[in-house]
């Protein structure tokens, strides 16, 4: 059986990142995992019920695992706690890899959601720290592999591996 991908909706070129904006991720690899019907598009934010555009949001206190744990919180540029939203959007997309069989999952880094390599710090300053998002966090915890955008190519080495395996 072929793998499967949970890829997030922005990277697919839809237009659900809080400001409206998508962020396209052009290959050759995702144009023939879309026509192989591996690839399970999906955005947990609107999944959860937020609107688009949304005020940006960031993790403060700790990452999505220590979120997930009740240790950190997430909030809008405006203050207000939208953590209970963003554990929602991480368990649909959970839910959503697990009923189609998704192995892997390609998300956007940087989001307090989708993030698998770097958050932002919680200070809507335009600064990074290395930590995950609350989806890729809970993804992980679940056994399913996560690949920010710029690691494609890691991603590719893997369902490569796993389609000799299965040849
Ligand atoms: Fe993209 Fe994920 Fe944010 Fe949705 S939740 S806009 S898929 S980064």
């Amino acid at each position: 059986m072929k793998a499967k991908i949970l890829v997030s909706a922005c990277l697919m070129g839809f237009k659900v990142r809080y400001n409206g904006s998508d962020k396209p991720l052009v290959a050759c690899a995702l144009e023939r995992w879309q026509r192989e019907q591996r690839l399970v598009t999906h955005c947990p934010e609107l999944a959860a019920g937020l609107v688009t555009p949304r005020l940006p949001a960031e993790l403060a206190g700790g990452d999505g695992s220590a979120a997930l744990e009740g240790e950190a919180r997430i909030r809008e540029s405006d203050g207000s706690d939208v953590t209970e939203a963003y554990l929602l959007a991480a368990w649909l997309a959970l839910k959503t890899a697990q009923e189609n069989g998704c192995r892997f999952a390609l998300m956007t880094d940087g989001s307090p959601t989708c993030g698998s390599q770097k958050i932002y710090d919680g200070q809507f300053q335009g600064k990074t720290l290395p930590g995950e998002g609350v989806a890729a966090a809970l993804l992980r915890q679940h056994g399913i592999e996560v690949f920010a955008e710029h690691q494609l190519p890691a991603l590719i080495r893997r369902i490569e591996e796993l389609d000799e395996e299965a040849a």
